[in-house]
């Protein structure tokens, strides 16, 4: 889906209590949520399909499908399945993490909620899911491509990076990011190594075969079409058109954030945390509610895919 980003002038900010005026109880918020999960009224069944489904008095779940018989809400073949808190506080939850720049953690979460912490970190986790999914992730170009490394020292660690780009420092996770100069969107992923075959099947999934492709001098590169590199190993960063400085800038921004919001973060939910950063980037043009609008779509995802199985 294409999100052609308006000029900022135009980007419509809401603040936390014109969003608590728009949106002051359980029934509003549920009013939000199923005006994106079904779009012009037509409630359809999330484990059939039909369009044959009633309201009902079921306490938990307020629907009813004719065909299949089973009682289903509007968290139902959602990421919210299952999850007892109410939809207001999914609301703010996707509030909060689509308006914060550098991302909430989930002691703050939990405090502005009023959930449990864990509560709060199982919620942004399915947030992020959401996250992930906000594209398209396939650009056009022309691209640059960048790797990085996030966790241990931030003291000296470009020329670390650099020194041991290809090996990966001890205690450090390596991400290859890649960002599109024509619509600035980004994209990113957490590897486990930075040789040939993973840095360039990164950049064939997210740029069309003709896109330009421009890196700094790893070798990891060479040989491959529509590429041009500079020579950060000795010195040179920009060369005309050739630089990766618009990769680079979303790394410092993720790096900053990273550290002063999530001060240990494991390597094994780092990807989640990349994902949101991306997805928060490549939206962060539109309106406030036109965001949250992204994200909740994005988190019937699965449903959708049931759907594609059955159909
Ligand atoms: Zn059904």
């Amino acid at each position: 889906m294409a999100h052609k980003a308006p000029g900022k002038a135009h980007r419509k900010g809401i603040s936390l209590l014109e969003l608590a005026r728009q949106y002051p109880n359980e029934e509003a918020a549920r009013e939000f949520f199923e005006s994106i999960v079904w779009p012009n009224d037509e409630r359809d069944c999330p484990k059939c399909g039909s369009l044959n489904t009633h309201e009902c008095s079921h306490a938990k779940m307020p629907y009813r499908c004719r065909d299949c018989r089973k009682y289903f809400s509007v968290k139902t073949g959602t990421v919210m399945a299952g999850s007892p808190v109410p939809l207001l506080k999914w609301l703010y939850a996707i509030y909060l993490d689509s308006t914060s720049l550098k991302g909430v953690s989930s002691m703050k979460m939990h405090r502005d909620i009023g959930v449990t912490q864990k509560t709060a970190w199982y919620m942004q986790q399915r947030i992020r899911e959401a996250f992930a999914h906000v594209g398209p992730l396939v650009f056009a170009g022309p691209v640059e491509v960048d790797e990085t490394y996030i966790g241990g020292l931030e003291r000296n660690k470009h020329a670390q990076d650099r020194k041991h780009l290809g090996r990966g420092p001890v205690g450090k996770t390596a991400v290859v990011g890649i960002k599109d100069r024509a619509t600035n969107q980004v994209a990113a992923r957490v590897i486990e190594s930075t040789d040939g075959e993973t840095l360039n099947g990164f950049v064939d999934d997210h740029s069309v075969p003709e896109a330009q492709v421009y890196t700094d001098g790893s070798s990891a590169y060479r040989g491959r079409e529509n590429h041009e590199a500079v020579a950060h190993s000795v010195g040179e960063y920009v060369r005309g058109m050739v630089h990766t400085n618009g990769v680079e800038s979303f790394w410092s921004m993720l790096k900053r954030a990273h550290k002063g919001t999530f001060h240990k973060l494991s390597a094994k939910h780092l990807q989640r945390y990349v994902d949101e950063f991306a997805g928060r980037h490549n939206l962060r043009n539109l309106d406030t509610i036109q965001i949250m609008e992204h994200i909740v779509a994005r988190m019937i995802g699965k449903r959708l895919m049931y759907r594609e199985l059955v159909g």
